[in-house]
């Protein structure tokens, strides 16, 4: 299933639970602006190479438009707009004062040499200019993509202007008007989630096991926060491997991260420099990570990883969905009939967006706040909003994705409605 047709179905099913007036839902179904366009860059080898680049803005009703910007092979039109639909879902969702849009370039970026990565990241910027901006659409780091593009993306763009503008993208290094804590927000807003989701269950995180897919800036920084409150990470995996614990003591963060970070790879069975374990894990494929026995799944990679084709076999008792889209629309009605509990993207990763919305309030103050303040700040909204959307789950005897969908939707209506749009 495409990725838009599963974020259109869990648009309908929270639509007909709160009977949301048909013309706030037609006006949600469909992009207010689809820009698709081309990037010639030129290679290292003196070559020309051209990407196919895409932004979608999904809805402003509520704010600029807001959303990431992925660098990725497979990325297409298709999954960016659900991405950007998702991206109007989630900020009202978490009530702030954004719309929904995001971008992508299909490329493989591990490929490109440093310079070619910083033309590509300019020539988005070029590409998009007339249509982004602080108070039009703030881009910010999504697969792929980094601080460090963002510094680029916010260079061109001051360029372009004459003046500098640090707000016109978030996810940018401190030294240019990043914000404190937003390299692991996502994972700080899953990780506070899992806190209330642990109260929810009464859990004991000691006696709770963990499997994480993906290790980059949400799956690592998650696996960091769970290891330190004593959850056993038993399973990890990255685009290239998957590893499985045999000791029943689980993974240490800061081996995974340590030898990730050395080696591109969360291949702890060949790290040769640094000192680990080998025998004590074992290699399985991303399939099998899947359907490993565990209390808590968190999928922090890519869409699509629960479908209709492996949703039969999945064990976990809790998935946290820290990447957006990776349980597909079909794959959500089985898990909620197994009583399997779905803590869905539109939640769980809403700790990234949160942050950016702080670090941009703070480039158009040009005042900045301390870590201790951020973290505040994001955990009474996650806190918040959290509790909403569980007491409409109950109220309703629904799964809390659509539980989330109604909570969004519902002040989504009230915005489009006060604009006099319907
Ligand atoms: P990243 O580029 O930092 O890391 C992506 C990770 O996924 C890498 O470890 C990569 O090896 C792994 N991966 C890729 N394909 C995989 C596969 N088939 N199986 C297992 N692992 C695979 O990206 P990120 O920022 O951590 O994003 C991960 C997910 O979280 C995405 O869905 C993204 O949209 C979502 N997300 C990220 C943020 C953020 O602030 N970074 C915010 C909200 C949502």
């Amino acid at each position: 299933m495409l990725p838009l047709e599963s974020a259109l179905n869990q648009l309908k099913k929270a639509a007909d639970l709160i009977k949301l007036d048909t013309n706030v839902l037609e006006i949600l179904k469909k992009p207010n602006r689809i820009l698709q366009f081309s990037i010639p860059v030129r290679m290292d080898n003196g070559t020309m190479k051209i990407f196919d680049g895409y932004r979608v803005q999904w809805n402003n009703a509520r704010g600029p438009y807001k959303g990431g910007i992925r660098f990725h092979p497979k990325a297409d039109l298709n999954e960016v707009e659900a991405l950007s639909f998702w991206m109007t879902i989630k900020c009202a969702a978490v009530g702030i004062p954004y719309g929904g849009a995001k971008g992508g370039v299909t490329v493989d970026p591990k490929v490109l040499s440093q310079g070619e990565l910083e033309r590509l990241s300019r020539g988005y910027a070029n590409a998009v200019r007339e249509i982004i901006g602080p108070e039009k659409d703030i881009p910010a780091p999504d697969v792929y993509t980094t601080p460090q593009i963002m510094a680029w993306i916010m260079d061109e763009y001051s360029k372009f202007k004459g003046y500098n503008v640090p707000g016109v993208v978030t996810g940018k290094p401190i030294e240019v008007g990043g914000s404190q804590g937003r390299g692991v927000a996502t994972a700080q807003g899953g990780f506070y989630i899992l806190e209330k989701i642990v109260e929810k269950l009464n859990i004991d995180p000691k006696k709770t096991s963990v499997v994480i897919q993906g290790f980059g800036n949400a799956g690592y920084n998650m696996a960091d926060f769970c290891f330190h409150a004593g959850y056993k990470i038993i399973g990890i995996s990255d685009s290239k491997t998957a590893i499985i614990d045999k000791t029943g003591n689980g993974f240490d963060s800061h081996e995974i991260i340590k030898i990730k970070e050395k080696k591109g790879i969360v291949d702890v069975c060949e790290c040769q420099e640094i000192q680990c374990s080998c025998q004590n894990h074992a290699h399985i494929t991303n399939e099998e990570l899947l359907k490993t026995e565990c209390d808590i799944l968190i999928l922090a990679a890519l869409e699509n990883q629960i479908t209709k084709d492996n949703v039969g076999e999945i064990k976990a008792k809790v998935i946290l969905e820290l990447a957006n889209g990776p349980t597909s629309s079909e794959a959500d009605e089985k898990l909620f009939e197994k009583g399997i509990l779905v803590v869905p993207d539109v939640l769980a990763n809403a700790g990234g967006v949160t942050v950016s919305y702080f670090e941009w309030v703070q480039n158009l103050a040009n005042y900045y706040w301390t870590e201790v303040e951020v973290f505040q700040k994001l955990k009474k909204i996650m806190v918040e909003n959290f509790d909403e959307a569980w007491k409409i789950k109950e109220e309703n005897k629904t799964d809390l994705r659509t539980a989330v969908f109604a909570l969004a939707l519902e002040r989504l209506a009230l915005a489009i409605k006060a604009r006099g749009v319907v």
